[in-house]
C-alpha cells in the first residue's frame, strides 16, 4: 500500500504545493540498502560529548572508531576530559569541531549525571547544535540504568532522560532524524557497540524515541560478530508468505541465515514464491495445529532463531464479539506461540537461541474493537519478560517488537480515516515499511543484541498511541 501524501510531497512540484498550502510533508526516510557493514559510519561525523562524570566514554570511543566514524569534540563541551582520556588511551584520533559544522550524529554519555546540574550539561551539549543535525541524523543518549545509578539524584536524572528523549523526538522527526536512549546495566559494556551499530545506522530508520536497556550478556555469548551476523544460523519465521513476515525472512537471509518460512496451507503458493526468492524452505502449517511444534521440531531439526510473526485481527466491540473471533485471535496470536515454544524447549533449540515475538502498539495503547487483539499483544510483552531468565540460562534471549502503523495488507484493509490518522500521528509523520520491523527482528536475532533480553521495542516512528 503506498502513502500518497509521502509520494506527492517528495516530488518537486508536490513539495512546492505542500509548502504553499502549509500541508504536512513527511520526511523521506533513508533505509539500509544492504546488510550490516564493517564500517557503517565511514565518512560520517559523530560529535561525542558527556557529563563531567561520564563512565562509558572508553566503550563509546572504541565502538565509534571501529565503526569508521570521524569522532569530533568541541573544546568547550562538558565531559570533554573523559572523552579525551578514552581516546588517548585507545590511540583514537579526535577531530576538533568546526563551529557551526553540524554532524550526522550527536552522542552524549549521560552516565554518572546527577540532578539538575547533570541535566544542564546535556542541554549545553545539544541546545546550540540541534538545529545543525543532519537530515535523517541520529541523537543517541547513553545512561546507566536508573536502578544502578547509586543515588537519588542519579536515579532522578536517569529517568529525566526518558522525558527529554520523548520530547526531542517530537521536535526532530520532521527532518527524518531520530533520538533514542540506551540504558546500560552493570557488566553490559561489551554489548554497547552492537546496539550502536543498529541505532546509529539506517537499519533503525523507523525506531524513534525508544529506550533500549542493555544487561550483562550471557556467559560465552558472541558479542562482536557484526558482518553477516547470522551466518550458519537456522531461522523459523511464521506468517512468512507476505507482509512483515516475508520481509523478516528476507532480512534474516540477507544477514546469512537459512530460513524456513511457515504459513497457512492456503498460502502455500505465495509462501513458495517468497522462499524461492531468498533460497529458503517453505512449510505449509497452521500455527494453531495441535502438532505444529512437533512438526517444526522434526521437520526442521535444531533451530537457532524463531520469529513468531503470524497474527490476525478480528475487530468488534466486546458487546458484539463472537466467541469464535475471540478464540481465533487468542489462539493464533498468543496460544500457538506458547504451545510451539513449549515443544521447542524440549531439545529443538540450539544453545544461545533467540526467540522474537511480534507484539503491537495496539497492545500498549488499546483500541476500541480490539479487546481480543490487544489482550494477545500485551500478553506477548509479559510473556517475553517472564521467559527471559529461562532463555538466559541457555545463553539465549527472547524479545518482542511492537510495530506501529506498518504499510501491509492488514492496514490496507482498514477504513480510510483511521488509516490516515494511524499513519500521521507519529513524529516521523508516516507509516513504517515491513522492512523496518524486519530490521529490528534481525537485530534481536543477532550478536548485535547480545545485551537485550525480555524487552519489547516499539518500532513506530514515535507513534503517539500509547506513548
Ligand atoms: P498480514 O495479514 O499481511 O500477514 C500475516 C501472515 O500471517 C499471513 O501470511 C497469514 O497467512 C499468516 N497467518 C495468519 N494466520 C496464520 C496461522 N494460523 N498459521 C500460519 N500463518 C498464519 O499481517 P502483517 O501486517 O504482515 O502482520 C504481521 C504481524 O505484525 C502480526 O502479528 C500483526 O499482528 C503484527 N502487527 C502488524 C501491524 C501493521 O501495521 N501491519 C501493526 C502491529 C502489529
Amino acid at each position: 500500500m503506498s502513502d500518497r501524501l509521502l509520494d506527492f510531497t517528495q516530488s518537486p512540484l508536490g513539495k512546492q504545493i505542500a509548502g504553499f498550502l502549509g500541508m504536512p510533508t513527511p520526511p523521506k526516510l533513508r533505509r539500509a540498502k544492504a546488510g550490516y557493514a564493517a564500517q557503517p559510519l565511514q565518512g560520517k561525523t559523530v560529535l561525542l560529548g558527556g557529563g563531567s562524570a561520564a563512565q562509558l566514554s572508553s566503550a563509546l570511543v572504541q565502538a565509534l572508531n571501529q565503526m569508521g566514524a570521524t569522532i569530533t569534540v568541541s573544546s568547550e563541551l562538558p565531559g570533554l576530559a573523559p572523552v579525551k582520556k578514552a581516546a588517548t588511551d585507545a590511540k583514537v584520533p579526535l577531530k576538533t569541531e568546526t563551529v557551526g559544522e553540524g554532524a550526522y550524529a550527536y552522542v552524549f554519555d549521560a552516565s554518572g549525571i546527577e540532578g539538575t546540574d547533570g541535566l544542564r550539561q546535556l542541554y549545553d551539549f545539544l541546545q546550540p547544535r540541534i538545529s545543525k543535525l543532519a537530515a535523517n541524523g541520529r541523537v543517541l543518549l547513553l545512561s546507566r540504568a536508573a536502578a544502578d545509578a547509586g543515588s537519588v539524584a542519579g536515579y532522578t536524572a536517569s529517568m529525566a532522560l526518558r522525558g527529554f528523549t520523548k520530547s526531542l523526538g517530537k521536535e526532530i522527526g520532521k527532518k527524518g532524524a531520530t533520538v533514542n536512549l540506551i540504558e546500560v546495566g552493570a557488566g553490559a559494556e561489551p554489548t554497547i557497540e552492537g546496539a550502536l551499530r543498529f541505532l546509529l545506522t539506517e537499519h533503525s530508520a523507523y525506531v524513534d524515541a525508544q529506550f533500549l536497556a542493555l544487561t550483562k550478556p550471557a556467559k560465552g555469548a558472541v558479542v562482536d560478530q557484526f558482518v553477516s551476523p547470522l551466518s550458519g544460523k537456522v531461522a523459523v519465521v511464521t506468517g512468512a508468505a507476505r507482509g512483515i513476515g516475508a520481509s523478516i525472512a528476507e532480512t534474516l537471509a540477507r544477514e546469512g541465515a537459512t530460513v524456513i518460512g511457515v504459513d497457512r496451507p492456503a498460502e502455500e503458493g505465495a509462501l513458495g514464491l517468497t522462499m524461492s526468492r531468498i533460497g529458503g524452505r517453505g512449510l505449509a502449517l497452521d500455527v494453531t495445529a495441535p502438532d505444529a511444534g512437533e512438526r517444526l521440531a522434526t521437520e526442521v531439526g535444531k533451530i537457532d532463531i524463531v520469529v513468531h510473526n503470524a497474527g490476525v485481527t478480528r475487530d468488534k466491540m466486546l458487546r458484539n464479539m463472537p466467541t469464535h473471533w475471540w478464540d481465533q485471535v487468542l489462539e493464533i496470536n498468543l496460544g500457538a506461540i506458547m504451545r510451539i515454544n513449549e515443544r521447542l524447549f524440549k531439545g529443538a533449540l540450539n544453545e544461545g537461541a533467540r526467540i522474537i515475538c511480534i507484539s503491537s502498539i495496539g497492545g500498549i495503547s488499546g483500541n476500541a474493537g480490539q479487546t481480543n487483539y490487544g489482550a494477545t499483544k500485551a500478553g506477548i510483552i509479559g510473556y517475553v519478560e517472564a521467559l527471559a531468565p529461562q532463555m538466559a540460562k541457555n545463553g539465549g534471549a527472547i524479545n518482542a517488537v511492537a510495530p506501529g502503523f506498518i504499510e501491509t495488507q492488514m492496514t490496507a484493509a482498514m477504513p480510510a480515516v483511521p488509516r490516515e490518522v494511524g499513519r500521521r500521528l507519529a513524529s516521523l509523520n508516516q507509516g513504517g515499511q515491513p522492512v523496518d520491523i524486519a530490521e529490528a527482528v534481525t537485530f534481536f536475532a543477532s550478536p548485535l543484541a547480545a545485551g537485550v533480553n525480555g524487552r519489547t521495542l516499539r518500532v513506530c516512528g514515535q507513534n503517539f498511541m500509547g506513548a
